[in-house]
């Protein structure tokens, strides 16, 4: 990527002037010398030099102020932004206890000068960048890990261990590249501020807890995000990809991700001695009938260009062999994109339950829809804009149009606000290893698996750029709306 070059370069400047003053010195063409000044001239000399000077003296300001492109300044920053992926890679945190993390990216943000403010919405941390009249542009990170034991093999690979809710030791891992891109944030931070004349207006910086729960945005916003610090006109966010190659940019108009909700449904029965089943009502099978009958729900019910998911993720009753239990529990995970698709599955889950419920003659079940995080709409014109710079920028063949995946993002929850949104998904493994997986015939390590890690290096080059573009072109220099 090489954004400067439709800028003019600021050497010739200089050469233009040389040329102009050597004309008032030329020789005479019939070869002999003539003094060539007037006496109004030579009055007027001194007051050329002096400019020729000061013209002069002002070549290496004009040098001085011209910022680096964002590509050299990375290449020439890499070394400390992967000391800094690094060491959030080694240091992770799981949702809504993310205290260190959120500590370390105050205390960078604050080294550039930035307005911070910290424990917004749990440990969320805002940097507001005011650099003259402009538009808002909000740039989003999330910051929290997995409950994963890492099993990369990487010299600084996590080790840490914590005691989950029960008790229970467990691994923790940024197994989902928030470290990728809470690194990449701190360096668009840095190049912006060391590159003013690049970009005018406000970047808030939102470093965004919670992610993995679907909690964190919107507690964020619950807690005066858009009230409390200046009100974006755009909030662009980057998500690594686990199976597209470094140097590549995904962008997809419209919805992107998801609809998750949970539903935990508790089928009642009546318990009894497994041999006497003439006494009872037996909630596992009614919910084994319950399971199959869900199916049916998005082979039947949705139109078949919608998509939808349903998946029972877990079904438990019973304590042993030849015992009939009370109950039987099940929990599911509902996707969808669009608002009425979302609401016909919820509707016919609650209708299946209680169906299979009432043809067995058992008691009505219990049925709790807790709403998760919203769809990811990325607003049409915003990304179409952003895709259509990058590919002039990246190249055409660098920046492709991905399609929608069921999985959830509460980034999706800035842009309910009204504001409008866009995700980029950024390549994160080299082609060299994704060739690999190929030839192996397996797909690449997916996002949350113990074994993924992003080339981090080519990553960041690309991925520091990209949202820097985002960012001159939404807040161009010299542009007051
Ligand atoms: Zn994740
Ligand atoms: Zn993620």
């Amino acid at each position: 990527m090489n954004p400067n070059r439709d800028c003019k370069s600021p050497s010739l400047q200089p050469l233009r002037f040389f040329r102009v003053f050597r004309l008032s010195v030329r020789v005479h063409p019939d070869q002999q010398f003539v003094f060539p000044f007037t006496p109004e001239m030579i009055v007027r000399l001194p007051i050329t030099v002096l400019a020729a000077l000061l013209a002069c003296s002002a070549v290496p300001l004009l040098f001085a102020a011209k910022p680096a492109s964002p590509g050299e300044w990375t290449k020439t920053n890499l070394p400390q932004l992967i000391e800094l992926y690094r060491h959030f890679h080694q240091n992770p945190e799981l949702p809504l206890k993310e205290e260190k993390t959120a500590a370390r990216i105050a205390q960078e943000l604050e080294l550039l000068e930035i307005k911070v403010t910290t424990r917004v919405g749990g440990y969320g941390v805002v940097g507001v960048l005011e650099n003259g009249p402009g538009k808002v542009v909000l740039l989003r990170s999330d910051m929290d890990a997995l409950p994963v034991v890492e099993q990369t093999g990487l010299p600084y690979a996590s080790k840490v261990r914590v005691e989950d809710a029960r008790g229970a030791t467990v691994g923790v891992m940024h197994a989902c590249g928030h470290d990728l891109h809470m690194a990449n944030l701190i360096g668009v931070a840095r190049y912006l501020v060391s590159a003013r004349v690049a970009w005018s207006g406000t970047v808030v910086f939102v470093f965004q807890p919670a992610e993995e729960l679907g909690a964190g945005a919107a507690a964020m916003i619950a807690d005066g995000l858009f009230g409390r610090f200046p009100r974006p006109h755009y909030a662009v966010a980057l998500h690594d990809s686990a199976d597209s190659p470094t140097g590549q940019i995904g962008y997809l108009a419209g919805f992107a991700m998801a609809n998750v909700d949970s539903v935990d449904i508790t089928i009642k029965g009546r318990g009894g001695h497994g041999a006497s089943p003439e006494s009872t009502i037996d909630p596992v099978v009614i919910a084994a009938r319950l399971v199959l009958d869900l199916q049916t729900i998005v082979s039947r019910e949705i139109k078949p260009i919608h998509p939808a998911v349903v998946t029972v993720g877990s079904i438990h009753g019973g304590t042993k062999h030849n015992i009939i239990s009370d109950e039987c529990r099940l929990q599911l995970t509902l996707r969808s994109l669009s608002p009425e698709v979302r609401q016909q599955l919820q509707d016919a889950v609650r209708r299946k339950a209680l169906a299979a419920a009432a043809s067995a003659g058992a008691p009505e079940p219990t049925i709790e829809i807790s709403e998760g995080t919203p769809a990811l709409f990325n607003d049409p014109h915003l990304t179409n804009r952003l895709a259509g710079m990058l590919k002039k920028r990246l190249g055409e063949k660098c920046v492709v149009e991905g399609e929608p995946v069921m999985g959830g993002e509460d980034f999706g929850r800035f842009g309910s606000t009204g504001v409008p949104t866009c995700m980029l998904r950024l390549g994160a493994v080299g082609q060299k290893r994704l060739d690999e997986f190929a030839a192996r015939k397996v797909p690449p390590h997916s996002l949350h698996s113990p074994l993924y890690f992003p080339d981090a290096e080519e990553a960041l080059a690309t991925g520091i750029p990209t949202l820097v573009a985002c960012v001159t072109e939404l807040l161009p220099p010299g542009n007051s709306d």
